[in-house]
């Protein structure tokens, strides 16, 4: 099958857009014709994995039609509307538990995970493409996919807006409903106002009085959080956030969603939580957080990470995409679609802050 793919040849240069070839589907295999895939941060990041690999192919937050079905495939068809995901083995202890996103094999399947036959799924020529990202490699007209990680969802779904649900807006809102689980008289601080912070945003205001405080460098994004439904809208360049967020809910939040993956801002979150406080991380950073234990101990505060929204995606993306579809989870108002041959201006106008999650379409 040939399509064409926007490729990354070098990590310190921009995408390329190229035409490749797509093999057929092998044995568990589904090809599935890429309608859109969202631009998440990890797909920049992992940009430098790999490099012995060139070109690779990226893509986790794809969206489309299934084309044809290798053999052993039961629970998915061609003509079905998918939304993919992330793998999972669904035979460790972790899945078998309902946690599939701590399966014990996630980074073998996730990271580039190679086809269980012989040859490449993904050609560029003669030259042999890196792919099987998240089990998709969706930055392309079509994808290789496997049951696990397609999720078939109403065929009334605007597809380009479902698929940020893969990745990003199930990260967001499944740490608000999977795990915060915040209840009416609530105060929940999201820290960084990027897709996931935003989806985490617009999952609380599904909660009947739930208040929700921003913390975002953004101008723009700030503007739209206020739009979106935040009380307040705080700017971490104006200094310190804690006591102005205690001041803001009363005393203190009662729950923090921390994107940032910055260890200052997630022990900043800490301390602006009030008694009996969870903050969740999910923001994948690096560092030490600076945290009091005595304020830990004495005022009974949870911290705990989470990943992918601590979501069954099989039952959590038709969910979201039912509340998006009833109005309550207006994820439209966070996407902008540009076509693939673009991705340089989507890139740029990401940066600039002037979009939140834009979506490649082929
Ligand atoms: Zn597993
Ligand atoms: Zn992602």
């Amino acid at each position: 099958m040939r399509t064409t793919a926007v490729l990354s040849r070098d990590p310190a240069a921009g995408f390329t857009v190229e035409p490749v070839e797509i093999d057929e589907p092998r044995a568990g295999e589904i090809l599935v014709r890429v309608v859109a895939a969202g631009i998440c941060h990890t797909d920049l990041v992992s940009r430098r994995a790999g490099a012995a690999d060139r070109p690779i192919l990226l893509g986790h937050e794809g969206a489309g039609v299934v084309a044809a079905v290798g053999p052993e495939v039961r629970t998915v068809q061609p003509g079905d509307h998918v939304v993919l995901t992330f793998r999972h083995c669904g035979a460790c202890v972790n899945c078998a538990a309902g946690r599939p996103a701590y399966c014990v094999r996630a980074t073998a399947l996730n990271q580039f995970g190679r086809r269980a036959h012989e040859g490449p799924r993904v050609r560029l020529g003669d030259t042999p493409v890196l792919d099987g990202f998240f089990g998709q490699s969706s930055f392309a007209g079509y994808a290789l996919t496997t049951e696990d990680n397609t999720i078939v969802v109403d065929p009334a779904v605007d597809l380009a807006l479902a698929a940020p649900f893969g990745c990003g807006f199930q990260t967001g809102a499944g740490a608000v409903l999977n795990v915060l689980r915040p209840g009416a008289g609530d105060r929940l601080v999201v820290y960084g106002a990027g897709a996931v912070g935003m989806a985490g945003l617009l999952a609380a205001r599904t909660v009947d009085d739930v208040r929700v405080v921003v913390v975002e460098t953004s101008p723009a994004r700030r503007e739209l959080a206020l739009e979106l439904g935040a009380e307040a809208a705080l700017d971490p360049a104006e200094g310190p956030t804690a006591a102005r967020v205690r001041e803001l809910t009363d005393g203190g939040a009662t729950h923090v969603l921390d994107t940032t993956g910055i260890a200052e801002v997630l022990g900043d979150a800490v301390t602006a939580m009030t008694v009996g406080g969870t903050a969740v991380a999910v923001g994948l950073g690096r560092g030490t957080p600076p945290i009091d234990v005595a304020d830990l101990v004495l005022h009974g505060k949870t911290m705990r990470g989470c990943i992918e929204g601590d979501s069954v995606p099989a039952t959590f993306i038709p969910q979201l995409l039912a509340l998006q579809a009833s109005g309550r989870f207006p994820a439209e108002r966070l996407v902008a679609r540009y076509p693939h041959t673009a991705i340089d201006t989507a890139l740029a106008d990401q940066r600039a802050g002037r979009v939140v999650k834009p979506v490649l379409t082929w």
